[in-house]
């Protein structure tokens, strides 16, 4: 592995630094901080102050056909039960396994369910077809229109700045540092090896530097000199005034799995609904690619909300109370970017998760971990690595001048 840092098999003496202190930062410093490492997170905000709060947390297999996704998918829903447990002594984390249901409401949607279905199942996720009366039992509410419908126990729910600030609770009680307004600003470099950042409160030393800014991780790796291609993909979410309970599974259109699939930069769109909690349901989902454009546009709510419409026609009497959407970390093959920068000793990186990245985000922190300490890991990394042409912006090394 070109550019790892030196295996070991723990972390003990081992000094990281996270950059990022969303959802995948939080993960990936109670994981290391768990195996030893001495972690210290810059964040520039606030703890979960980007995409994290401004998603949605589902942690879903229903929604990932067979490959490297969804086994990272499968590892990090086994590992979730373990890490809230583990949490559980400290914070309650808001977590509902409540399933999916997916339902496709042409007869074409309904032949491609089937066989994509079909395809999860050889690769051991539980789904299972519903019929008419089941579906109507499940989910009395929704459309009578459906040509087909698959039901999904494992998908289940998080709130996600609950949970980051938990793992990150978890991290700092086995000694991680965090440091809050705390901007990465530059690499420090020596003999060609990155040995930390230079940040707006200081330098800051460290034997591992872990890009995970989600969207901005782009811009991290530019100014660290090793450009990735990460980008922004826009997404809109509109929240309904309190309900009683209408809504029971997370709920989505079949086309959905079409939408996250797409390289098309225009508006996408399709029907997700859910409930939570609290009463309120969210209603998604739109994808866009507009850079860091974080206007709420009429269109992607429009469209969003006449396909909720049309699964829960119940919807029409209901109020919409808010909206609100963030950027998903997005890369032009559609899989994360997880392991050691070949250009640039010492830089790892941690991103890319576009519309997955609560539910993937501790199998992601135990691949790292994994490929860190040399301990074999449950999925592969290599189909995540940097060295991908989609996400290389840049082919040859960009070195830096010494900077220390
Ligand atoms: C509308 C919407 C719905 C979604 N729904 C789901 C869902 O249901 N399930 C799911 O799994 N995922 C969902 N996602 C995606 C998920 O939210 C993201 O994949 C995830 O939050 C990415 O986490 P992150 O830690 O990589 O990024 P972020 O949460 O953005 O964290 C990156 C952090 O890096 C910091 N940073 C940036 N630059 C610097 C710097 N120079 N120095 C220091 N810090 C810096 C930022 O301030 C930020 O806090 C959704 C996203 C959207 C927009």
């Amino acid at each position: 592995m070109t550019g790892a840092a030196p295996r070991a098999t723990s972390l003990r003496g081992t000094d990281v630094l996270i950059i990022g202190g969303g959802m995948i930062g939080c993960a990936l410093a109670d994981r290391l901080a768990l195996d030893g490492a001495s972690v210290r997170v810059c964040e520039r905000g606030g703890v979960a102050s980007g995409t994290t709060a401004h998603g949605e947390g589902n942690v879903l297999v229903s929604d990932k056909g067979p490959g490297p996704e969804l086994a990272l998918a499968q590892l990090s829903r086994r590992l979730w039960l373990a890490v809230l447990e583990r949490l559980s002594s400290g914070a309650t984390v808001e977590w509902e396994p409540k399933g999916g249901i997916v339902v496709a409401t042409t007869d074409a949607g309904a032949t491609a369910l089937t066989a994509f279905a079909d395809g999860q199942r050889g690769a051991g996720v539980r789904c299972e077809h519903l019929d008419a009366d089941q579906l109507a039992a499940a989910e009395p509410a929704l459309t009578r229109d459906v040509c087909a419908a698959v039901y999904y126990p494992e998908d289940a729910q998080v709130q996600p700045a609950g949970a980051a600030t938990a793992l990150l609770e978890s991290a700092i009680a086995a000694g991680a540092v965090v440091e809050t307004s705390c901007a990465v600003t530059g690499p420090l470099i020596r003999g060609g090896r990155l040995i930390g950042v230079q940040t707006t409160r200081g330098q800051r030393h460290a034997d591992v530097v872990i890009n995970a800014a989600g969207p901005w991780s782009g811009a991290v790796s530019d100014l660290l000199g090793a450009p990735i291609a990460i980008k922004p993909r826009r997404g809109d979410v509109l929240i309904t005034a309190p309900m009683p309970p209408t809504v029971f599974h997370k709920v989505y259109d079949a086309d959905y799995v079409g939408a996250v699939g797409s390289s098309d930069a225009a508006l996408q769109s399709s029907a997700v609904v859910e409930s939570t909690r609290g009463g309120p349901l969210l209603l998604g989902s739109s994808r866009r690619q507009c850079g860091f454009d974080d206007r709420i546009r009429p269109d992607s709510l429009a469209a969003i909300a006449r396909k909720a419409l049309r699964l829960y026609p119940i919807l029409a009497d209901v109020a919409i109370m808010r909206a609100y959407g963030g950027f998903r970390p997005y890369v032009d093959d559609h899989l994360p970017v997880i392991g050691p920068d070949p250009r640039l000793p010492g830089l790892w990186h941690a991103t890319g998760h576009e519309g997955a990245g609560i539910g993937l985000s501790v199998g992601t922190a135990q691949l790292i971990s994994s490929a860190l300490t040399g301990h074999p890991a449950e999925v592969d990394i290599a189909p995540f690595a940097v060295d991908r042409p989609a996400v290389l912006t840049s082919p040859e090394p960009t070195p830096q001048k010494a900077s220390q």
